[in-house]
């Protein structure tokens, strides 16, 4: 499988420089060596978020992208709420990234708010930034984010990278209840300034108390996912997992709703976690976190990161049965989606330490996990370090996610996008036959069969018969979706191509390097 990904690869690359070049005219060739090797008919193309991630030497970066502070009105402020207060908190719970998101406010510099709410001094910033008392290892703060919020709904869109706000300049009575945009409205305006935007807290719109989806999932993902589907440079992903389980149930159920309705046209949609602290006691909570994996933890990668894909989320929280006891109230899941529990094991909560793609064979390594679950279209369709994406093809539509399950909580790695490619047989060809043989002289007969498929492919196919000089002959080569026979006379000229038993003339060539062509059945599979 490997060896044919690569082969395609290689062919595709092939092309392409060639092109670029302008120098070749002609296709270029892969050549297969090993004759039992076989052109790839059927394969993923998987767009993987993390392919540009280099396991091995990338360090993992815990973020929180959710943070409110005492310029927030649904704080009471107060010194465990203060700007520094917030920040020292996550600095000292050892965290590498944070986003302040008051509510329409966009946010600044730690050290740069106003004096009532006690920003950092400017040479504690400067500590923080580059990791006083961390050996170095400093803070990245996250510029320009904020918590667009819809006045009349829960609607609330984390922005960042942007200093648009749906609402400004902030008023008492706006800076209260929020702007009265609509998440197509948010995005509209992240979109325009160029900025990246999350869904906060979705399942506060189905489960929730403020509601315009009551209970229904699937009248948000067919929102959400129009406006994922508009505006793809600016919307990218929703808080699949924060605070806990009375926020954030059906937040799954909708991911993966939004994913069947987005991913058929190539647009992700990317899963964080948060703790939306709103005070210092809540910082961590629910063991919400978002992990980012990148060469080093600078304000450029974060941004890149968020763009790509190449973080994942983690909460401490394991999915129960169906129901859960809280506070002495039976709690039960939600649109088919198990309540979660708290966990407090001491246990770390999984860590995802590589991913690899070897043609359609995904494989995973990880710590701290005791199961891996391969999801498409919502449901659990494997579990296991890998998962051979051709042995689940009925199943499998336009992208499949993984999650690592373990004593210490749960960790949601961002979805592939998936596109199945069955490519036709078109044609195969002897391109080329030589035996200088002497009668009665034993010696190799050399075959190279040109294959042609309908993306435009070619692949060389090498063979090496040994045959005995004057002696005619015949040798059929299987390729598993067709075969192609070649017969050659006692002057060890090949006379006859055949491919699947459809006759194949071959172009009269010379002993030594004859040029043999032929066109086979269509379609063959
Ligand atoms: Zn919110
Ligand atoms: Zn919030």
């Amino acid at each position: 499988m490997s060896m044919k990904k690569t082969i395609r690869k290689i062919v595709k690359l092939g092309l392409a420089l060639s092109l670029s070049l302008g120098l070749i005219t002609q296709p270029a060739f892969a050549a297969v060596s090993d004759p039992n090797e076989k052109p790839y008919m059927s394969y993923y193309n998987i767009t993987n978020p993390y392919a540009d991630v280099d396991w091995d030497t990338y360090g993992q970066y815990k973020a929180n992208l959710h943070t409110h502070t005492s310029l927030s009105n649904d704080v009471t402020g107060g010194a465990n709420t203060y700007v520094s207060s917030m920040i020292e908190k996550y600095y000292a719970e050892g965290y590498d990234i944070v986003s302040i998101n008051d509510h329409q406010n966009i946010s600044r510099n730690w050290d740069d708010y106003a004096s009532t709410h006690r920003p950092l001094t400017t040479e504690r910033y400067t500590e923080i930034l580059t990791g006083a008392e961390r050996n170095g290892r400093g803070m990245v703060d996250v510029p320009l984010s904020n918590e667009q919020n819809n006045m009349m709904r829960g609607q609330h869109v984390l922005s960042y990278f942007t200093n648009w706000n749906a609402n400004a300049p902030v008023t008492t009575l706006n800076g209260l209840f929020g702007a009265l945009a609509t998440y197509d409205q948010v995005f509209t305006g992240i979109n325009n300034a160029g900025g990246i935007g999350f869904v906060a807290h979705p399942g506060r719109e189905v489960t929730g108390i403020i509601t315009a989806y009551g209970n229904n999932p699937e009248r948000l993902s067919n929102i959400l996912a129009a406006i994922f589907l508009k505006y793809p440079d600016a919307a990218y992903g929703l808080e699949i997992f924060g605070v806990g389980d009375g926020e954030t149930r059906s937040d799954r159920v909708l991911w993966d709703r939004m994913l069947m309705q987005t991913a058929p046209y190539g647009k992700n949609v990317f899963g964080i976690s948060n703790d939306d602290a709103h005070s210092t006691s809540e910082v961590g909570r629910g063991g919400s976190k978002t992990m980012f994996v990148m060469a080093e933890n600078t304000v450029e990668n974060v941004e890149a990161a968020m763009r790509s894909g190449s973080f994942y989320a983690s909460a401490a929280m394991t999915l129960a049965s169906q129901f859960r006891i809280s506070n002495g109230v039976i709690v039960s899941g939600t649109n088919g989606e198990p309540a979660f529990n708290y966990v407090n094991s001491g246990v770390p909560t999984p860590v995802i330490s590589n991913i690899n793609i070897d043609g359609n064979v995904i494989s995973v390594e990880g710590k701290y996990y005791h199961t891996i679950e391969w999801i498409a279209d919502g449901a659990v369709i494997a579990t296991g370090n890998s998962i051979d994406l051709m042995e689940y093809k009925d199943v499998i539509n336009s992208y499949i996610r993984f999650q690592l399950k373990g004593d210490g909580g749960i960790s949601w790695a961002n979805p592939m996008l998936l596109e199945l490619i069955e490519l036709d047989f078109v044609k195969a060809a002897v391109k080329s036959f030589n035996a200088n043989l002497q009668n009665g002289n034993n010696g190799n007969l050399k075959f190279v069969v040109t294959v042609t498929l309908s993306d435009g492919s070619t692949y060389e196919v090498e063979h090496t018969e040994k045959v005995k000089g004057g002696e005619k002959g015949s040798k059929t080569f299987d390729y598993g979706d067709y075969k192609v026979s070649v017969t050659w006379n006692d002057n060890n000229k090949v006379t006859k191509c055949e491919v699947d038993g459809g006759a194949a003339p071959i172009v009269p060539g010379q002993s030594g390097n004859s040029q043999g062509s032929s066109k086979g059945n269509q379609n063959q599979q």
